[in-house]
């Protein structure tokens, strides 16, 4: 055993799979093993593995100015372009942008600067941010607060209540429906429940409403048509503001630049990127928020002599170079276009393939996110016990050379770098079918699945 606490681990089985180089879509581990990169890393290696053009637009920073901070008046070149570059892009007004180093620790700069922002308008009592059941928005204090997965919460004494954590209902219809509740019904049903906690809360002790426009840990939830019509149309009617936490879904994942433009979204106050931003070859993170915002929070600034949050890495300019290059790629190879169009194929196939797969009781995703639920009974969609058939279904697609993840215990999430091709996704399917027809297997000799 190393010596490392291993993340997100069993910390009683760690070491399963110990990877030595990558390369385009493919991982290698010691043995020399190729791995199809089902998952793109944590679904971050949007541009895989070894894209030399960006590694020596890398190295070049890492010569020309390997570090330089962003305190007290400091800066550079390379982050004063690429929040330019970022205020451009998003569907907001004149963001403006805080670098950080992580989704977690952009999600809790959000939170600070959602009370910094809110004291500075004098309506210091407007703090409450409310989050929804199965979200994951990371795992510091206070981002690890606003996640409500089970396991990130076990154990860890979350402060929910000094940070006026609120949880409504999540947004899966698979899962939430009751009875034989149609979609439409259902976004009702948990519109309405959203609209009665804030008017029992107070309207008023209500900041933020934060959201993964798809979610990826959770299960890869694609909420029903209208969902998030409905819910900004609640939010306006009671001033609260539209956080989008874009850290998976931002950069061509969903087949359109953004998250909130793949699902109608308009004009979120905030967002958060990390992961894509930078292909994850150097972490960074940025909070954006409204120009208006902003300029609330300057005065108060000047006035306490400094905005008294920042990182010793915000906008390193190592990272800020890769993000830069990144971006460039993006749009040079036009590659939410490609993740639009191949993505298509990607839904197409996984449905085509699994929706009467026995072990199967949903097939969801948009652009190049997408998840399989395996389930006990594929009438009811009765969940199993445990996440042992995921485990199985991620073992069998690692014999096989593939890299997929059980995500909120049963269902196989497929999310893989965007500059796969055609051959290469058909390569991914052929491989996840064999996987799951040997996981249904396991599942009858186990005695699990109710036929
Ligand atoms: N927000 C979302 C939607 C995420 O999926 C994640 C990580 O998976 C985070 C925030 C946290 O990001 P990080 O792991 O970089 O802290």
């Amino acid at each position: 055993m190393s010596h490392v606490i291993y993340p997100q681990t069993n910390l009683k089985a760690v070491e399963q799979l110990v990877l030595d180089r990558g390369e385009g879509i493919y991982v290698y581990d010691k043995q020399g093993k190729a791995y199809l990169e089902g998952m793109a890393g944590l679904w971050c290696t949007s541009l895989g593995y070894n894209h030399r053009e960006l590694i020596d637009t890398i190295n070049e920073q890492l010569g020309k100015l390997s570090f330089s901070h962003m305190f007290g008046g400091k800066s550079h070149q390379v982050g004063i372009d690429l929040a330019e570059k970022l205020s451009a892009m998003v569907p907001m007004d004149n963001a403006q942008v805080f670098f950080g180093n992580s989704g977690s620790d952009g999600n809790d700069t959000h939170v600070k600067m959602l009370r910094y922002y809110f004291n500075a308008i004098g309506k210091p009592e407007k703090r409450k941010i409310i989050t929804r059941e199965r979200a994951y928005h990371g795992v510091t204090v206070a981002a690890g607060s606003l996640t409500s997965l089970p396991a990130n919460l076990a154990h860890f004494e979350a402060p929910l209540d000094a940070l006026g954590i609120l949880r409504t209902d999540h947004a899966h219809y698979f899962n939430g429906r009751i009875g034989d509740e149609t979609e439409a019904q259902f976004v009702a049903r948990i519109t309405n429940n959203l609209e009665q906690m804030i008017i029992r809360e107070g309207p008023e002790t209500i900041a933020a409403f934060i959201a993964e426009p798809i979610t990826g840990a959770s299960g890869v939830i694609v909420p029903p048509a209208g969902y998030y019509e409905k819910v900004q149309e609640i939010l306006n009617r009671y001033d609260i503001l539209f956080w989008a936490d874009e850290v998976i879904t931002g950069f061509g994942r969903t087949g359109a630049d953004f998250g909130c433009n793949s699902m109608n979204i308009e004009k979120p106050d905030m967002m958060t990127f990390a992961k894509q931003l930078s292909s994850a070859y150097i972490p960074i993170s940025a909070s954006l928020i409204r120009g208006d915002m902003y300029e609330a929070m300057v005065d108060p600034s000047s006035k306490v002599g400094v905005f008294g949050h920042g990182y010793t890495y915000s906008g390193h300019p190592v990272a800020c170079a890769a993000a830069l290059k990144v971006i460039e790629i993006y749009e040079r190879d036009k590659l939410f276009e490609h993740a639009s169009d191949l993505g298509d194929y990607l839904q197409q196939q996984l449905r085509a393939k699994f929706t009467d797969h026995p072990l199967v009781g949903e097939v969801r995703g948009k652009g190049m996110i997408g998840a399989v639920e395996m389930v006990a009974n594929k009438q009811t969609g009765k969940a199993f016990a445990d996440g042992q058939v995921g485990a199985k279904a991620v073992a069998c697609c690692q014999d096989n050379g593939l890299i997929l993840r059980a995500v909120a215990g049963n269902s196989l999430a497929v999310c893989p770098p965007l500059v796969i091709n055609r051959e290469q996704v058909d390569e991914l399917l052929t491989k996840m079918e064999t996987s799951l027809d040997q996981t249904l297997a396991f599942a009858r000799q186990q005695g699990l699945l109710e036929e």
